[in-house]
């Protein structure tokens, strides 16, 4: 049997780095193509830059309530006024392969899917709430009114911090990119782990 991938949760409140911390693990860091993001879909629109298909799927509300009724999806919540949703195909099949994938989602997506499946879950906090502030203004794609909404709702979702495996704290970038890479690290050397992964190697080693 080949190395079952591990499915890794990431929660954050807007703004934590979240985002960008992922991209650039899967952009720096996947020379052997063994990890890949899972892509949502959402019904609210897409920010300048983000494409259909890369960042998000987006649909209208009416095909998001046809594919929960198909049973498309391992999880969806309604964040911030809109629907998100995980869907199965392809995470089942990836993990199967030996990949392991991200799921970007909320603390109430996070819930759903440990109820289903053994994961990792990390969340990600900022270093104060002033440099939260700072980043979401700085990011000058939403509304004041937008900015001053997810502040308060931060505290909303920051406060289920402690019902994951790991937290880091995003202060330096490439401080946090070493420790979510160590969580990695880690989790790939684990006896389960190297028991399915090196099974050439340790029965050659244990041969008598
Ligand atoms: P944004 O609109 O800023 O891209 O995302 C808002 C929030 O929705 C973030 O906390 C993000 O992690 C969460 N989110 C994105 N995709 C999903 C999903 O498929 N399921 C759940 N439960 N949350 C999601």
């Amino acid at each position: 049997m080949a190395q079952q991938g591990t499915l890794y949760i990431i929660s954050s409140p807007s703004g934590a780095g979240k985002s960008s911390l992922i991209n650039a693990l899967l952009t720096q860091h996947n020379e052997a193509g063994n990890m890949m993001l899972s892509v949502s879909h959402t019904t609210r629109a897409p920010r300048p830059g983000e494409v259909d298909g890369q960042h998000y799927h987006f649909v209208p509300v009416e095909q998001f309530k046809a594919l929960i009724e198909r049973g498309d999806f391992l999880e969806w919540a309604e964040v911030f006024g809109n629907y998100y949703g995980t869907s199965r195909a392809a995470i089942e099949a990836s993990l199967a392969q030996g990949i392991d994938v991200f799921l970007d989602i909320d603390w109430q997506g996070a819930r759903q899917i440990r109820e289903l499946m053994p994961t990792k879950s990390i969340f990600i906090l900022p270093p104060s709430r002033a440099e939260l502030e700072r980043r979401l203004i700085g990011r000058g794609q939403d509304s004041a009114e937008i900015i001053a909404g997810r502040m308060a709702k931060a505290t909303a979702e920051m406060v289920h911090y402690n019902e994951y495996d790991y937290v880091i704290i995003n202060e330096d970038f490439e401080q946090a990119l070493f420790q979510l890479r160590a969580i990695l690290e880690s989790q790939r050397l684990t006896l389960a782990n190297q028991q399915l992964a090196q099974q050439g190697l340790l029965q050659q080693l244990l041969a008598e």
